[in-house]
């Protein structure tokens, strides 16, 4: 079977890049989306996101990241209206500082923001009183998004019918006159584009890529007490999950095993100590997945692979991905099917050459 578009990796990216595809005139029956395991299967499991234009430490956006905020929201009220599901909620988001190094981080990218950025959307706005204790500062903007990135996925993956399942995990890949041959035990399928949507399995391909693996815990917990909107602050975040419902996390640290919902519980309700009104709640779901990083800068990679021929990757969105894959799709897109142009912040050949030595047998070396 031949296509125009083979993306590989049923998460976020792959679905979104498919969906997007198809809006802008790209027939369905030319896209094929293959998965290895089952959709979102991924770190786009995680069992809600937040969707906000800050990155963790500072409060001065990066370039781009305005941009892709009002993009992103757009997108996610245009698919909710086609959808009728409630793919995302709006609620208040407060960034605390509970050090006095993150309070003066804060205050610092908070006043370069005010002067430099149009439309600035954060606010230094307290926390309701009785909530928190040790607060040194909080930032709010209202509204952010909390996401149900699980149902998202499973909504753009059915309303397509791109998908194939691979039955015997990452397939061989080998450029043969002017097309990508994607092969598995039992299939061969031929692509006149081959675009790696497969988040942290990247290396699997590009065993040399600067990408830092980081797995982490988040948890739905019942709590008596309902939280005013999401709490972002000492590297996680708690947010409302419905009535006497929250859900914290991440536990994020390097290692290939899970935690157990013992260990990651226990780190994750520790670093609550400042909301003692949580005190009581008690866990009900955990769920654990890995997110990849580019090193050093933290950016995606989006665009053309530098060493490869009409293959392209989008991936190494960090916990960024809600609000940057709706934007990188539609730039990704417009280049695959116009040769429109890449930022050059996440263009993938602002990394060395060597970092995109080839792999396309995965399990031999
Ligand atoms: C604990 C945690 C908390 C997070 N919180 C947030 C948050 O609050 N906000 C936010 O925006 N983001 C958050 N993220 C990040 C977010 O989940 C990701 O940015 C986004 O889901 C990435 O989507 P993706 O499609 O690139 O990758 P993935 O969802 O990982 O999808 C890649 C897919 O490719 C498949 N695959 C891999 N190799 C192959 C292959 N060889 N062939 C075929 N298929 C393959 C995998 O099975 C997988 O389904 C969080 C991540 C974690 C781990």
């Amino acid at each position: 079977m031949k296509f125009t578009v083979a993306i590989l990796g049923g998460g976020f990216a792959g679905w979104t890049l498919q969906n997007t595809l198809q809006s802008m005139g790209l027939p369905a029956k030319e896209i094929i989306v293959l998965e290895q395991a089952l959709n979102g299967r991924g770190s786009s499991g995680v069992l809600r996101g937040m969707m906000h234009p800050f990155t963790g430490r500072s409060l001065f956006p990066r370039p781009g990241y305005l941009e892709a905020w009002h993009f992103s929201r757009n997108w996610f009220a245009a698919l909710q209206a086609q959808s009728r599901l409630t793919l995302y909620h709006e609620m208040p988001l407060w960034r605390v500082a509970l050090t006095s190094a993150a309070a003066r981080q804060f205050a610092r990218s908070f006043a370069r923001a005010r002067e430099n950025v149009p439309d600035y959307p954060l606010q230094q706005t307290p926390l309701p009183e009785g909530l928190a204790e040790g607060v040194l500062a909080a930032y709010g903007m209202s509204p952010a998004l909390q996401v149900n990135l699980p149902l998202l996925v499973t909504q753009l993956a059915n309303s397509s019918q791109a998908q194939r399942q691979l039955r015997s995990g990452a397939p061989q890949l080998f450029y043969q006159k002017g097309h990508w041959c994607i092969q598995t035990k039992t299939d061969l399928w031929r692509s006149e584009h081959l675009v790696f949507a497969c988040g942290q399995d990247l290396k699997t391909y590009f065993p040399d890529l600067p990408l830092s693996r980081k797995r982490g815990e988040v948890a739905i917990a019942r709590c008596r007490h309902n939280l005013p909107g999401m709490l972002s602050g000492s590297g996680m975040y708690i947010a409302p999950l419905g009535p006497e419902h929250l859900i914290t996390g991440a536990t994020f640290y390097h290692g290939e095993r899970p935690w157990s919902p013992v260990q990651s519980w226990r780190s994750l309700s520790q670093r609550l100590a400042w909301l003692p009104a949580l005190q009581e709640a008690q866990p009900q779901q955990i769920w654990s997945g890995v997110r990849a990083v580019v090193q050093p800068d933290r950016e995606a990679l989006l665009g053309p692979v530098p060493s490869l021929a009409q293959a392209w990757v989008m991936a190494g969105f960090g916990t960024r991905g809600l609000l940057q894959i709706p934007l990188a799709a539609q730039t990704l897109a417009a280049t695959l099917l116009n040769n429109h142009g890449i930022s050059d912040a996440l263009k993938a050949d602002r990394l060395a050459p060597a970092a995109w030595r080839f792999n396309p047998t995965p399990g031999q070396g």
